[in-house]
């Protein structure tokens, strides 16, 4: 029998405004319920940016200490994931959430050039974002946007700066990145299997390649990912009309390539994250 698969829904990001999308939740009562309904219609983690009432990116601890209170409330069990990415703010703000303690935080082993500016990821700055989580029981989401992110991220964890055993996120198709291709892909997970073979992972493409994506990483035993912060359409002819929308249809795939959808409970298992909400 194959595992079950983690549905994690990242629901906002820190690009997509509701000009592109009504149906992106930007005020943590919008993002609350979104992450309320995505639960309901089979996600086990939810993945959260924060944003300004205009929509700006913001990294205010107080506006996720509001997002992960009101879904630990709506979802029991449910892990939360707080996005530590540097993109279009203050990078010295960007471990702030750190103290609030959520089960997840995403953690990017490396500098990446987008089309315009930098994602810039010092070490030290690595090394005191690992370091907090180890401190604060956060499980990182290791972000792979380029190759040696990689054997960086396997070095970090020989440091101690990230725990074993890992998880990590393939991200392709960012432009700057690694482009999104199945020689690709097949690489990076013959190495992650080498380098770091107890590592759970997943692979995630953005717009179009969302689904395609979804399906390499399920027939390859990984986890998945949808929401509107990679994806803001349905499909070629319409936007989504939620995040529930996109995580309901994930479900179905989830099904349909043969792999069961992990309970929250389960998935705080196959992470090695403790039951119940944290305190
Ligand atoms: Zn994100």
């Amino acid at each position: 029998m194959t595992s079950p698969a983690i549905l994690t829904v990242a629901i906002t990001g820190s690009v997509p405004q509701k000009a592109d999308n009504p149906a992106v939740p930007i005020t943590p009562t919008e993002q609350i319920e979104a992450v309320r309904e995505c639960y309901d219609a089979g996600a086990a983690v939810a993945h959260i940016h924060v944003r300004n009432p205009d929509g700006s990116v913001s990294a205010s601890p107080d506006l996720f200490a509001e997002v992960q209170e009101g879904v630990r409330e709506a979802c029991p069990d449910m892990i939360v994931q707080f996005s530590t990415s540097g993109r279009r703010q203050d990078q010295a703000r960007r471990s702030d959430c750190l103290v609030l303690r959520p089960d997840m935080a995403s953690l990017a082993t490396g500098t990446l050039n987008f089309v315009h500016g930098t994602y810039e990821n010092d070490p030290d700055l690595i090394r005191e974002m690992g370091t907090q989580m180890v401190q604060n029981d956060i499980k990182p989401e290791v972000e792979i946007f380029d190759l040696s992110h990689l054997y960086s991220a396997v070095r970090y964890a020989n440091e101690g700066v990230i725990a074993n055993p890992m998880h990590v996120q393939f991200v392709l198709g960012m432009p700057g990145g690694l482009p999104f291709r199945r020689e690709v892909f097949e690489f990076l997970l013959s190495e992650l299997r080498v380098a770091a073979p107890d590592a759970t992972w997943g692979v995630m493409g953005i717009g179009k390649d969302q689904l395609t994506a979804n399906r390499w990483s399920l027939r390859e035993g990984g986890h998945v990912r949808t929401g509107l912060e990679d994806n803001i359409r349905f499909d070629a002819s319409r936007l989504a009309s939620s995040n529930a929308e996109l995580v309901a249809r994930l479900a179905k795939t989830i099904a349909e390539e043969g792999r069961g959808l992990a309970t929250p409970a389960e998935a705080r298992r196959i992470l090695g994250l403790k039951p119940g909400n944290k305190t």
